[in-house]
């Protein structure tokens, strides 16, 4: 990019950074290029398109040159735009709390599939499946994280999209007393921390490593979660939990002593969900 402010049309400005995120490597450059503009006009897209000889005002240029820059450098683009859509609603995300993925929602379907119960979302993060159930069910949900910064990020979420949901700042569920809730949901870290050098690196150098690693294998947190959920679960109650590639076989030795213990594959065939209930005594 010149350094000193140019006299930029929105169409050239499009067309200059799409072919500068080509020249850097960046996935999906014109996507990018547009969602960042619109992010730096404050406008939507439509209007690139509708408008394209409207000359760039210089803050939107300021603001666009650095975006684009970030990028370059491996920023991952919600963190730039601070949103993430996830199952049909914007959601803020900052470099506090994981990005919301498209396979997560295959958990939310699952659990629409059982109807609503008093739930518990351990590890919220942005706070994306206790929200959505509790706008899809028109309940009061709660939900649990260690790291203060996500639960104000989760609580900011709850308050623009209108959820009721009680926000627990806990290690896990530590500070729930026993059986009280008829479903709990879980997208707790599950990445082997010997993957740690294989990751892209919008994901390892930039996503929260307390929110992404838990141990060599990746199962350090779902061995605490089982006695934790066994604990808070109601008899029949249902967990529903959010894992990675390989992971499937460890998870339902780990389970087998609750019942229909199943696997649910996402849209792209990765085993990516453990559903479980808990036994009646
Ligand atoms: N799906 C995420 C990834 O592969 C990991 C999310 C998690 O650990 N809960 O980067």
């Amino acid at each position: 990019m010149a350094s000193k402010p140019p006299s930029l049309t929105v169409g050239q400005a499009l067309r200059q950074a799409t072919t500068f995120l080509t020249e850097q490597g960046i996935d999906s450059p014109r996507l990018t290029a547009e969602l960042l503009l619109c992010r730096a006009l404050r406008k939507e897209r439509l209007y690139l398109y509708a408008h394209p000889e409207a000359p760039l005002p210089e803050l939107a240029w300021i603001h666009y040159g650095r975006w684009l820059h970030e990028r370059t450098q491996g920023k991952p683009l919600q963190y730039i735009t601070q949103e993430q859509e996830f199952y049909g609603r914007p959601f803020r995300v900052a470099p506090g709390v994981l990005i919301p993925r498209p396979e997560t929602e295959l958990l939310i379907e699952l659990a629409l599939q059982n109807g609503p119960t008093q739930l518990l979302d351990i590890g919220t993060g942005s706070g994306i499946l206790a929200i959505t159930l509790s706008l899809e069910w028109n309940i009061e949900t709660y939900a649990t994280d260690l790291s203060g910064p996500a639960l104000a990020i989760a609580q900011a979420n709850a308050k623009t999209l209108g959820a009721r949901v009680h926000f627990v700042q806990s290690d896990l569920a530590a500070a729930f007393a026993d059986a009280r809730f008829g479903g709990i949901v879980t997208n707790p870290p599950y990445v082997p921390s010997v993957d740690q050098p294989t990751l892209q690196r919008e994901v390892r150098d930039w996503e929260p490593p307390e929110a992404l690693f838990s141990g060599p294998d990746g199962l350090d947190h779902y061995r605490r979660l089982e006695p934790v959920c066994r604990r808070l679960l109601r008899p029949g109650g249902w967990l529903l939990g959010e894992f990675g590639q390989g992971q499937s076989e460890a998870l339902q030795t780990l389970f087998s002593g609750w019942s229909a213990a199943t696997i649910h594959p996402d849209l792209a065939q990765i085993p990516r969900v453990l559903s479980a209930r808990h036994r009646y005594l």
